[in-house]
């Protein structure tokens, strides 16, 4: 049964498209088979995996306001060996579109539903916002994945986040779970590294991964060549910690399922 995962916080730079590339990745190499959607205008995971190969090409927009089938937009890469659902600047019109739309909340869940078994996970990269979008996102997605970047006020964001996905619960998807939060931009030189991460961990326990991501120039120079950190630079301190990450993730979920 197909796990969707919404990679979410409404701040930007955070890393979600950084870990939504890189989980993707990791867990195809643990032989799971994984379809990552991008849901930001700002497509970064979508050309960050060179998955727009030509102008007009269908993408999320397609399928949610086009009529396209799903399986005609979604891009099948060979390495990292995952599928891709793509996204582009024609998506930023989406929330007000969607808006006249009725039970506008389940388009995107609504649009999974005939592929949502074909895979073993499906990835949502979120936009920085907290817009219909993002509560289409969490109103598909079985669990949350939250990346928490080592800075002052990063609890502030992850509370209004919280308080988004307490809505949803009580509305559109009242089995939504955390699956986790996850440190990143980690940098153990510094104090306010490690007292937010301290902070954070004291506040969610174990919900918060142990493996924290740390800054790694690596893993900002991936994108430029359309991989992931794991062909990029498979020795990277990037490469080792969203490894170690994957692991994790996987481990909990076995955990979870029994198996
Ligand atoms: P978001 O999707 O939350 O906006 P991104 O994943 O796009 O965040 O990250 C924002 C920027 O920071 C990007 O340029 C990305 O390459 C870079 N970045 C993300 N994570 C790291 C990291 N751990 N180390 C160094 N650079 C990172
Ligand atoms: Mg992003």
């Amino acid at each position: 049964m197909g796990k969707i995962i919404a990679i979410s916080n409404q701040k930007g730079g955070v890393g979600k498209t950084t870990t939504a590339i890189n989980l993707s990745s990791g867990l195809s190499y643990m032989q799971k088979k994984v379809l990552l959607i991008d849901l930001d205008s700002q497509g970064n995971a979508s050309t960050g995996l060179s998955a727009i190969k030509e102008k007009g090409q269908p993408t999320v927009y397609s399928v949610l306001f086009e009529g396209y089938n799903i399986q005609d937009a979604i891009v099948h890469l060979k390495a990292p060996a995952i599928d891709v659902l793509p996204a582009n600047l024609t998506l930023s019109g989406a929330d007000l579109l969607m808006d006249k739309i009725e039970q506008k909340e389940l388009l995107l869940k609504n649009a999974i539903a005939p592929i949502k078994n074909d895979y073993d996970f499906i990835i949502i990269d979120c936009p920085p916002s907290l817009g219909l979008l993002n509560t289409n996102a969490l109103s598909a997605a079985d669990s949350v994945l939250i990346p928490v970047q080592c800075e002052y006020y990063a609890l502030e964001g992850v509370t209004q986040l919280l308080m988004t996905i307490r809505l949803v619960q009580k509305t559109s998807n009242p089995n939504l779970k955390i699956e986790g939060l996850v440190m990143t931009m980690y940098d153990a030189r510094t104090n306010l590294s490690m007292e937010v991460s301290q902070d954070v961990r004291q506040t969610f326990g174990k919900l918060v991964y142990q493996s924290n991501i740390p800054r790694n120039i690596k893993l900002s120079e991936a994108p430029s060549r359309g991989l992931s950190i794991f062909e990029y630079d498979v020795n990277s301190a990037g490469a080792r910690c969203y490894g170690d990450l994957t692991k994790e993730f996987v481990k909990r979920n076995e955990e979870f399922y029994g198996e």
